[in-house]
């Protein structure tokens, strides 16, 4: 069973407190948007809100509501850097779920649901997700 206590020391805390570093895609006051740097496929984003929330049934409106206005702005960003219509939205609750870092986050991934590869399963080349962040920073700020 998942605790819904929140743990500081959780690998997203740290991305978010700047003690490790991340390919950022977008951040303004209550969310961050991210690479995935074990992808499920080219592209993989990560959207998170500033607020220690493990899962959906912690998240308050106000931050729900920041996160989707984020993911807006990268499913727009994808859409254009990839040349693609279709971005899987998937969120896992719990580890029952599969859900292995427990800070709430919303995956964005460039792929269809049946060419999924398994998540947090292979390290992507560095440069090419400095590369990628790189786009779709851009694309973003257009
Ligand atoms: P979930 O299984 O839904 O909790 O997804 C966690 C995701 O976080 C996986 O897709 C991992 O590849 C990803 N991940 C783990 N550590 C990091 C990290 N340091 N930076 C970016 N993504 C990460």
């Amino acid at each position: 069973m998942t605790t819904l206590t929140y743990d500081d020391n959780n690998i997203f805390a740290k991305i978010l407190a700047g003690a490790i570093p991340s390919h950022n895609v977008y951040e303004d006051d209550k969310t961050l948007a991210f690479m995935d740097v074990m992808p499920q496929a080219k592209g993989h984003v990560l959207v998170v809100p500033k607020q220690k929330a493990v899962d959906l049934s912690q998240l308050t409106p106000d931050y729900a509501q920041a996160v989707l206005m984020t993911a807006q702005k990268v499913m727009q960003a994808q859409r254009q850097v990839f040349e693609r219509e279709g971005i899987v939205q998937m969120q896992l609750n719990g580890a029952q779920a599969g859900q292995t870092v427990f800070h709430y986050h919303m995956h964005l991934i460039p792929a269809s649901l049946h060419e999924l590869g398994k998540h947090g399963a292979q390290l992507a080349d560095r440069d090419e997700l400095a590369n990628l962040a790189n786009a779709l920073k851009a694309a973003i700020a257009d």
